[in-house]
């Protein structure tokens, strides 16, 4: 992920003339917080964890990320989505540069008291370079609201004071922001039905896995509740924030979702092969909450709780007759191994780089419409803006305030690329690219 992100910047770069070392400056991280902490485990014995804070370019302002805690997170990968979030707060027109931390560390593997000690003992690490305007840190894979509240508690007792817009995405009683949990999800399908809108026409003529009679009927206006999308069939790859909230906001709207899945595997319902139905997705929530993951609620040793269900891999979901896939779990699952099997028309990219340069490529040239992550998830950080607006401010919008912001600037954002990209017959990834090199570039000294 680390070598195709700084092959787009390079690429897109050196399209724009860029002399060698602007690029080297877009390219390299400013800085590498790398460490090594030790945590009292619950035994009472020390156990000694990895981690990291990048902060990969700050010219439009603070850096700005997540911090993620997964077994496989390596540096690597923590500076790839570092430069990817300095590339999609420029394309979300954010005064933010981009960061991202990470642990590496299984959490399911640790208790409620050994996850709080670990999360302390990083903000311990990361205190003296961070700050709600040096570099403003947030949730992402396997961190919520409640770690986002511990870090920001130790953090304010170090520093002695109150500073609520330090951290974002945490709970609504601490100073965060109405709308944050839902907003990445709810931001994808803003982009979603702004994409349908302008292929409008030819959707109109597609044959739908779910019901060929069924069409998009007109919209007013993008964004509002005016489209009919009920001949849309969606897989959605993840069931956590992202997934989660892609899907329960998509169904409300009128899509059809038709698998979803989590770590541990995927559910369908199908009646014949190729025909897809619909689950419903607040009770499909309900049971993993009530059974720990997915496949515990459909057909396991022939017990099927949500009636109809069947199981499938993570695989067989990505390679799913659909007309939307969504990938909202983890990077590079759609690779050279995969690419000639996905069938989907349009993928939205909820995950950070979900499909490896090769496979883009092939998608591309195949005619798959994918709307690349920098734009699809940007939702989650411009509401992590309008928090640390707020929290500056000490003034607090109404949810629906909030979402209409959200609405209206990932609006802006996608119609900006979305020109450029038909302006310039370049994909939607490179406009972006090339948006944000253009933002970014023209704020350097
Ligand atoms: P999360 O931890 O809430 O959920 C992750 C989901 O992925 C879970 O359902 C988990 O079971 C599933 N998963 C884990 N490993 C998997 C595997 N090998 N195969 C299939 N599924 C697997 O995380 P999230 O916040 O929903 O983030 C998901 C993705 O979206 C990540 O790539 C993250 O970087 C990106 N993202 C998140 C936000 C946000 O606001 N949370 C914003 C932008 C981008």
């Amino acid at each position: 992920m680390l070598e195709s992100a700084q092959a787009l910047i390079r690429k897109t770069a050196e399209k724009m003339r860029l002399d060698a070392e602007t690029i080297k400056r877009l390219i390299e991280p400013e800085m590498i917080h790398e460490f090594a902490f030790p945590v009292i485990m619950d035994n009472g014995k020390k156990k000694v964890f990895k981690g990291w804070r990048i902060q990969h370019n700050s010219a439009l302002g603070p850096y700005k990320g997540g911090i993620r805690f997964h077994p496989e997170t390596v540096r690597e990968e923590v500076q790839a989505l570092a430069t990817l979030m300095s590339i999609k707060c420029a394309v979300a027109g954010l005064p933010y540069g981009g960061a991202k931390g990470g642990i590496a560390v299984d959490p399911k593997k640790l208790s409620r008291t050994e996850l709080e000690r670990l999360s302390k003992a990083y903000v311990e690490k990361i205190a003296h370079f961070i700050g709600e305007n040096i570099d403003i840190p947030a949730p992402d894979v396997n961190t919520n609201p409640q770690i986002m509240a511990v870090m920001l508690d130790k953090y304010q007792k170090i520093k002695g004071y109150k500073s609520p817009a330090t951290f974002t995405g945490k709970p609504v009683s601490m100073g965060g922001s109405l709308g944050r949990t839902e907003a990445t999800g709810r931001g994808g399908l803003f982009v979603l039905k702004a994409l349908l809108s302008k292929l409008k026409s030819k959707i109109l003529n597609h044959k739908s896995q779910i019901n060929p009679k069924s069409q998009i009927k007109n919209s007013k206006q993008f964004g509002t509740s005016n489209l009919e999308f009920s001949a849309l069939s969606v897989a959605i790859q993840g069931f956590g924030n992202v997934g989660y909230y892609f899907a329960k906001l998509s169904q409300e709207d009128g899509f059809k979702i038709v698998a979803v899945s989590d770590s541990k595997g995927g559910v369908v319902k199908k009646l014949k092969v190729d025909e897809l139905q619909p689950l419903d997705i607040p009770l499909t929530m309900k049971c993993k909450r009530e059974k720990g993951s997915l496949a515990g609620c459909y057909c396991v040793g022939g017990v099927c709780d949500l009636g109809g269900g069947q199981t499938i891999t993570n695989e067989e979901l990505l390679e799913l007759p659909v007309d939307i896939l969504v990938p909202a779990a983890l990077e590079n699952v759609i690779n050279e191994k995969n690419m000639k099997n996905i069938k989907a028309k349009i993928i939205v990219e909820m995950a950070n780089g979900p499909i490896t340069e090769e496979a883009y490529e092939y998608l591309s040239k195949k005619g798959i419409i994918i709307v690349p992550d920098v734009l699809a998830n940007s939702g989650g950080v411009i509401v992590s803006y309008l928090e640390w607006v707020q929290g500056k401010a000490r003034y607090w919008w109404s949810e629906k305030e909030v979402n209409s912001k959200l609405e209206e600037m990932i609006a802006r954002a996608f119609e900006t690329i979305w020109n450029k990209s038909v302006a310039k017959k370049i994909s939607l990834k490179q406009a972006a690219f090339e948006v944000a090199i253009e933002r970014i570039t023209s704020a350097m000294v």
